[in-house]
């Protein structure tokens, strides 16, 4: 077996393939898993690169079926049913996993490409609180920098990730960098999040959407609702409507496309690049090919498509991982359903929606605890999940963020 991509639906796969009679590689580009739910808090220097980012060597060291492999995977010799990589030699196969995953995508919006940072990757993460601690320390030193929107933060989508950016940089700002600049005028600072559609939390109910534009409001952020970005700039934003937003620094939270691997396999694929897999997540004339997560679109004529969510591909990892064991036994791979079991979202400190079936809807305090318990329990590893746990009691108690390292070079 070949799992491509140490991602939520790889290593939902691989642990399930561990007690399977079977020999397994799992390959990514990088040496660790990335928990991306809390990529912005790194990014707002709440939790260290490392806290989020458990590495893959060690998520299968126990596991004596299983081997890791840090390559990139450029394409697949379907013929020949090997998987090729960038350094070393092809890797064989039986039956592969592909889990690849999405990557950040700017929709051809001018500049995006250019001047604006995605939050999908680690590096996105490490990158961004670099950008931001390093605009403080520009201001600090030159106030008059602030006119031209040194500290403007802009954020483009409003959904999960750009609501949960907003109200963590707000935070950051009002709680901690004003207490660390003591000689600037940290007030003058702006967190301002534009959002195409004319609501945030777009899969959410209207009571949650409301809730999160309240609140995020209450901590400053300037809600801009129903405009589209039409070009961003090295130090301006324009809208569609003609508005400019004088900015150093653009993120851009508001789209992602199926991972380009997609595109170089020469399968069906959808207009968002997915490929098309058949209900029990093969492709169609490859029954021994299994796509899963962010990178597959199960065809399912008249459903809603799943959505790009962590547990879906974690659920289709395990029931894809579930189907190759029953193949090996003569039985035939059955259609995978996922079953949702809500949705959530958090604002800021004592602030989260959750959403479950049923209609359960709850928000404020509740809503947040629920909402750290459940990150908490699927991080991976228990040494991340105590240094997290650790490091969000003490940003509570103290109104600390302990990562405040600029480690990347200036743009
Ligand atoms: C900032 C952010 C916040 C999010 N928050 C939430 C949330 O709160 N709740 C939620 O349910 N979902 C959330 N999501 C969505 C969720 O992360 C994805 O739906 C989920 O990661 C999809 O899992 P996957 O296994 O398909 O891909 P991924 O988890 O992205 O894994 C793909 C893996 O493939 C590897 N890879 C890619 N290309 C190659 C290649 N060519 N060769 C080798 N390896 C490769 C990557 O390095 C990566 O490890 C968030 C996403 C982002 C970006």
């Amino acid at each position: 077996m070949v799992i491509v991509g140490a991602g939520f639906g790889g290593i939902a796969a691989v642990k399930v393939l561990a007690r399977v009679p079977v020999e397994v590689t799992i390959v990514d580009q990088h040496n660790f898993h990335t928990f991306s739910p809390l990529l912005y808090q790194v990014a707002t220097a709440g939790l260290a690169s490392e806290d989020i980012a458990p590495n893959v060597r060690g998520i299968v060291q126990g596991d004596l079926n299983v081997e890791a492999r840090m390559a990139t995977v450029h394409g697949v010799d379907f013929e020949g049913h090997e998987v090729l990589v960038d350094r070393g030699v092809s890797i064989p196969y039986d039956y592969l996993i592909l889990a690849a995953g999405a990557v950040s995508s700017d929709f051809n919006v001018p500049g995006v490409a250019e001047h604006a940072i995605p939050l999908k990757t680690l590096a996105d993460a490490t990158r961004l609180r670099s950008t931001v601690l390093r605009r403080f320390e520009e201001t600090n030193t030159d106030p008059s920098l602030i006119d031209g929107g040194a500290l403007t933060f802009v954020v483009a989508g409003g959904g999960p990730t750009g609501v949960e950016l907003c109200g963590a940089l707000a935070e950051l700002f009002t709680r901690v960098l004003a207490k660390d600049f003591k000689n600037l005028d940290v007030g003058r600072a702006q967190v301002s999040l534009v959002e195409r559609t004319g609501r945030l939390l777009g899969d959410f109910s209207p009571a949650s959407q409301a809730e999160a534009k309240l609140e995020l409001e209450l901590r400053g952020v300037e809600v801009r609702l129903g405009v589209p970005i039409a070009s961003v700039g090295p130090d301006k934003v324009e809208l569609a409507d003609g508005t400019v937003i004088p900015t150093r620094t653009t993120v851009w939270t508001a789209g992602v496309k199926a991972n380009p691997l997609a595109g170089v396999l020469g399968l069906a694929q959808t207009e968002r690049g997915e490929i098309m897999v058949n209900a029990d997540l093969t492709v169609r004339g490859h029954p021994d090919v299994f796509v899963i997560g962010d990178l597959a679109a199960v065809q399912r004529p008249g459903a809603r498509p799943d959505p790009q969510l962590a547990p879906v591909a974690m659920q289709a990892g395990r029931h894809v991982a579930r189907s190759i064991e029953r193949r090996t036994r003569g039985k035939p791979a059955k259609p995978f359903h996922y079953i949702d079991k809500g949705i959530m979202a958090t604002i800021g400190r004592r602030s989260a929606v959750a959403e479950l079936p049923l209609g359960i809807r709850f928000g404020g305090t509740l809503g947040w605890l629920s909402w750290l318990g459940l990150h908490l329990v699927f991080l991976i590893g228990f040494r991340n999940r105590v240094v997290v746990l650790v490091n969000w009691a003490w940003n509570y108690v103290k109104w600390d963020r302990g990562n405040r390292v600029i480690l990347s070079d200036p743009d």
